[in-house]
């Protein structure tokens, strides 16, 4: 990652929480996940689109532990750190589980390269909109496509643009019931739950990610940083109300999705 060696300076930067103490109320938010998973599953067919993110661990562990009958698949943009790869064989290795790869393909993937998007993304937010579209949004609608449900990792303390996530709700993107069974989960929550079950997760978050992505378009933070400041860093303009996404979160993607021309530079 390109980033990443600047983490070996004197910067004090991000570590997860190092939690040994069950939080406050986190067995009743625990016992409502497995609730709203089993749920879930009763959409069939229903998916967990898995990130590889340490939320996704926690739920990719409770499906395989409690046996619950969801598919997972996983978004090969093409352009994922090393690091999560690799993760992505260690777990399907350790839960004897796999997790599907969804890949982005076809002509406009094509015209990505044509435009340069590997550098333009810093510089046009029409261009990074629509390598997500591409790499993420569009393969995840044909991973969603004739499905009831999907499971996301989302927590609504992760940003002010996720604070009002419900735990169960249509999602009117993509046309079917959508459930984040962890909508209320703490960081603390996620660290002790991963400490306490020794769940694997990513490399990165002990070099000062705490939001994992893309490689071009994710970087380590510093302490006191919000939690998604190294996610699209370069579009944000306000550090205490960090709000973009891909696209995939958001009500409007729908829209997006239509719209998004790779000639057309100035819409957004
Ligand atoms: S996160 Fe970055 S590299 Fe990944 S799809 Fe979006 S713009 Fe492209």
């Amino acid at each position: 990652m390109t980033t990443s060696s600047s983490t070996t300076s004197s910067i004090a930067w991000y570590s997860p929480p190092r939690v040994t103490t069950e939080p406050v109320g986190f067995a009743a938010r625990l016992t409502e996940t497995i609730e709203l998973l089993n749920e879930a599953a009763t959409y069939t067919p229903c998916v967990f689109a898995h990130s590889l993110s340490a939320e996704d661990m926690v739920l990719f562990h409770l499906i395989a532990t409690h046996r619950i009958d969801v598919q997972s698949i996983a978004l090969d943009t093409g352009k994922l750190p090393t690091a999560t790869l690799e993760l992505w064989r260690r777990v399907e290795t350790i839960y004897s589980r796999r997790i599907e790869r969804r890949t982005p393909s076809g002509p406009r993937l094509a015209a990505l390269s044509d435009v340069d998007a590997d550098s333009q993304i810093y510089e046009s937010k029409h261009i990074r909109a629509l390598c997500c579209q591409i790499r993420k949004t569009e393969p995840l609608r044909l991973a969603l496509a004739g499905k009831r449900a999907w499971v996301t990792g989302l927590r609504r303390a992760q940003s002010a643009g996720r604070e009002t996530i419900e735990k169960n709700s249509f999602d009117v993107t993509f046309q079917l019931q959508k459930f984040s069974p962890i909508y209320l989960w703490s960081d603390e929550d996620i660290w002790y739950f991963i400490e306490k079950y020794e769940i694997p997760h990513s490399t990165l978050y002990a070099k000062g990610f705490a939001s994992i992505g893309c490689d071009p378009c994710t970087r380590p933070i510093r302490v006191n940083e919000h939690p998604r400041a190294g996610r699209w860093w370069w579009e944000q303009t306000d550090p205490n109300t960090i709000k973009s996404e891909c696209g995939i979160h958001v009500a409007n993607a729908n829209a997006q999705a239509g719209s998004l021309d790779l000639n057309d530079r100035t819409s957004l």
